[in-house]
């Protein structure tokens, strides 16, 4: 199946100049969605992955890493914006194009013997892949890998994260 025909492309979101990548037609087309988790899980099972969480990243991140997670037999872990998880949390800070921003996860959601998959809907930069490796390294836990529908090979978002298997669906 052509997933790629399923991303539907917006110019100029959410600024001139860049194509927003829309992952909301993918989502909404039945066998796409269907092929698109079972491909996510079949590379993940070729990768060696054997999480036992699957950690997603808010939002788009939760939509892939619980269907994910469900398939793994793991169990799904949100990191979220600041001030939107109740219990104590871990936060790193971690720098955008212009200015930085926060992520936060639950400190009692893992443990150090845990071993994780970070799962989101896209790779550009990678900051926010690297923030959430590192809000893991807080807690000592083994990071197996990364894997994500979209990858921006032009940014070079790889370079920033550390060496540790990738898998994508789709390259741009
Ligand atoms: P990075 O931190 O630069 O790698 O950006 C990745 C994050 O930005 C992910 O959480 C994505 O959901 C979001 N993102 C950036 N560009 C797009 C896009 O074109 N479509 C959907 N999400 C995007």
């Amino acid at each position: 199946m052509d997933i790629k025909s399923l991303i539907r492309n917006i110019p100029d979101f959410p600024k001139p100049g860049i194509v927003f990548r829309d992952i909301t037609t993918l989502l909404s087309h039945p066998e796409g969605l269907r092929y698109t988790i079972d491909t996510l899980t079949q590379k993940s099972i070729e990768a060696n992955f054997r999480p036992d969480y699957v950690v997603g990243m808010e939002s788009r991140g939760f939509l892939f890493g619980v269907p994910l997670a469900y398939q793994l037999n793991a169990g799904f872990i949100p990191v979220r914006k600041p001030g939107k998880l109740p219990a104590a949390v871990h936060t790193i800070e971690y720098d955008l194009e212009y200015g930085s921003d926060k992520l936060e996860i639950h400190q009692d959601a893992l443990s150090s013997h845990h071993r994780v998959l970070i799962v989101d809907d896209l790779m550009a930069t990678g900051g926010t892949a690297r923030a959430t490796a590192q809000l893991l390294d807080k807690i000592g836990c083994e990071v197996l890998g990364f894997a994500f529908i979209i990858e921006l090979k032009e940014l070079g978002g790889r370079q920033r994260l550390p060496d540790l298997p990738i898998i994508t669906l789709v390259e741009y």
